[in-house]
């Protein structure tokens, strides 16, 4: 799988905003966009200036692909997917995103970032409806129980992240069982339960010209 090579913390310089891209640090004074905030590179502080329509449709198409960590073609993919169900487009796209595992393993609290829970997926932890489910892009169904593997409980890493696992709520749409580490699909969000800061109007504008 592509990976972004981009220092991480540059990605939300680049879009003049934070999107929480690593998981505490994003909540503490080391936040890059706490202390440099103005774009990267030479010239970062001189741009100002009005930006285009297609300039913040593009913009917004890009920080959403960050957020979710999801390359060019997969996002293109998901939006001729969300164009071609029933229903307001902007948000198909974004209910497909946080169908994703890696974003719903985040969305549990057994990982601190999109980006970790990417990597937790990738080695196997987890499991869905009993099976070995190791792929980040994989989308989940209603009705779907996602399970840290007990081998994987046995890891102090594990331990840690149900100790933190604990004092996290999940969005309406999932359920956690703590103990057990394992989380249900309740239903698939609505727009008014996905928290990501996105006009996907634009994006819809953009991939619309
Ligand atoms: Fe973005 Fe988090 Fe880095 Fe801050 S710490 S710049 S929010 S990834």
């Amino acid at each position: 799988m592509g990976r972004y090579t981009d220092a991480v913390c540059r990605q939300c310089r680049r879009e003049g905003e934070k999107l929480f891209l690593k998981g505490d640090r994003c909540y503490s004074q080391k936040c890059a966009i706490e202390k440099k905030p103005f774009v990267p590179g030479a010239h970062g502080r001189d741009r100002r200036g009005k930006v285009s329509e297609y300039g913040l449709q593009l913009r917004e198409k890009q920080k959403t692909r960050r957020i979710y960590g999801v390359l060019e073609k997969q996002f293109r993919n998901y939006f001729t997917e969300a164009d071609r169900k029933t229903g307001i487009t902007g948000e198909n796209l974004l209910i497909l995103l946080e169908r994703r595992l890696d974003n719903v393993v985040y969305r549990l609290g057994f990982a601190a970032s999109r980006k970790e829970a990417r990597q937790l997926v990738n080695h196997g932890h987890f499991t869905i409806n009993g099976k070995k489910a190791s792929i980040p892009s994989m989308l989940v169904k209603v009705g779907d129980v996602i399970q840290v593997k007990a081998k994987s409980m046995e890891s102090p890493k594990f331990q840690e992240i149900k100790d933190q696992a604990a004092y996290k709520t999940p969005p309406e749409w999932l359920s956690v069982h703590v103990d057990s580490m394992t989380g249900s699909v309740l239903a698939y969000p609505r727009r008014d339960q996905i928290d990501t800061l996105v006009n996907e109007q634009l994006i819809v504008e953009l991939y619309s010209r």
